[in-house]
């Protein structure tokens, strides 16, 4: 599960990956006649990526070295022969010498496994907090009854089918004119190059040479760690004879909070009052992540614009090795109005000698057109969502204080 998993030989032959061997020689047989040379001469490179990927692909070793380590499978499955460089590095991009250099080799020679990827779910607490955890996984390790031999020193003998090359070479005619040299694992030592008789094999591992074992790791995750963040255990992964480990990986996926939202060092909420609150002042509590109880005061006579955003400095989320400096925290404001009605027409006149006055009465000319406003379902016609949405645009930049990734929600 290293890997995203690789299509794109399946993709230049237009099938999904699982496609039935009849479906996929349907696919090619289709496409190597459309894009055959002597019909289209000027298509030589679709035609050779076409039967190139026929060729891994109809072969059931090769499609499942790709099928489960994509394009790195079956460069180290090729051996790398000269001939396939220009093919692989035609579909795949980058030469087969610069692969090799970087990832399948590691500093002293030895062949490199691969890294194990594994999804680590984290709550925004435990990523503001940190927080130590176990995680159990099964890896393979060498056996410690033969050191990896599998069997008794002597029990190992070279593989007579490939001659202890772990390859088997086939000539392939692709079309007249065309022959191509394709290298295959050999199936009869599945690539190791010797093989051991059954009576001398190791108990334990069966001759395999690896066994399953339960592995616990005590994983740190800091304080400030960031979705999609990793942590590296190196040399953990798959041990298997003659191969240098890879790593295990863990991948943080943090998790949505019902209150906070996280931008960066930044924390983002939506906070509702009440008209009252919003011209006479208000105090409101909340727990944070580190389970504190945060007061949160606003004066009498300082008034809260519907959607408006203020911050307190300090609030948000620890820096990642830099846990005592902290980012922001940006409360956005969601004013709740009173419903129709909710107060008696002497009472509204007494309420509007309070309020600020309203502007000057216009002057109505004689022909003017007098019309109806109306309420209306906000969540009905795409043009009224338009409509909405630039109005709370305009009331996030009256504010001043607009967030970075924070969306408006009128409800
Ligand atoms: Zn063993
Ligand atoms: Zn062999």
């Amino acid at each position: 599960m290293a890997n995203v998993a690789d299509t794109k030989l399946y993709d230049i032959l237009g099938v999904p990956p699982g496609v039935s061997d009849n479906e996929l020689k349907k696919a090619y047989r289709k496409l190597a006649k459309e894009y055959h040379p002597d019909k289209n001469p000027n298509a030589g490179d679709k035609f050779k990526e076409i039967s190139f990927a026929y060729e891994v692909l109809s072969n059931p070793e090769k499609r499942e070295l790709y099928d489960r380590y994509g394009e790195q499978g079956l460069r180290e499955g090729s051996g790398g022969s000269g001939g396939m460089d220009d093919i692989f590095s035609h579909i795949f991009g980058g030469g087969l010498f610069g692969f090799m250099g970087n990832q399948s080799r590691s500093r002293n020679g030895r062949r490199r496994g691969e890294d194990m990827m594994h999804p680590l779910k984290v709550s925004l607490e435990d990523l503001y907090n940190g927080k130590t955890t176990k995680l159990q996984l099964s890896k393979n390790v060498l056996c410690s009854s033969c050191n990896g031999q599998g069997g008794k020193s002597g029990a190992v003998q070279k593989c007579a089918a490939c001659r202890g090359r772990g390859m088997r070479i086939m000539i392939r005619q692709l079309a007249p004119g065309m022959v191509q040299q394709m290298q295959s694992v050999c199936s009869d030592c599945n690539g190791e190059g010797e093989v051991i008789n059954e009576k001398d094999r190791c108990k334990k591992c069966e001759g395999k040479k690896v066994i399953k074992e339960v592995k616990i790791l005590e994983v740190h995750v800091d304080k400030g760690m960031k979705h999609g963040q990793r942590i590296t255990f190196t040399g953990e992964a798959d041990q298997a004879p003659g191969v240098e480990p890879g790593d295990i990986v863990l991948l943080l996926q943090e998790k949505e909070h019902e209150v906070f939202q996280r931008d960066g060092n930044d924390l983002h909420m939506t906070h509702k009052i009440g008209l009252v609150e919003a011209l006479c002042g208000f105090q409101f509590t909340f727990k944070h992540l580190d389970a504190r109880q945060i007061v949160v005061k606003y004066p009498p006579g300082k008034v809260i614009e519907p959607g408006c955003v203020r911050v307190v400095r300090g609030e948000g989320m620890p820096q990642y090795r830099n846990p005592f400096e902290k980012g922001d925290l940006y409360i956005k404001f969601d004013v709740q109005f009173p419903e129709n009605n909710w107060i008696s027409p002497e009472k509204l006149t007494e309420l509007e000698d309070l309020l600020p006055a309203r502007p000057e009465v216009p002057n109505i000319i004689s022909d003017a057109e007098e019309v109806d406003l109306q309420e209306f379902d906000t969540t009905r016609g795409s043009s009224g969502g338009q409509r909405r949405e630039a109005y709370n645009d305009s009331s996030d930049e009256e504010s001043g204080h607009h967030g970075p990734g924070v969306q408006c929600a009128h409800q």
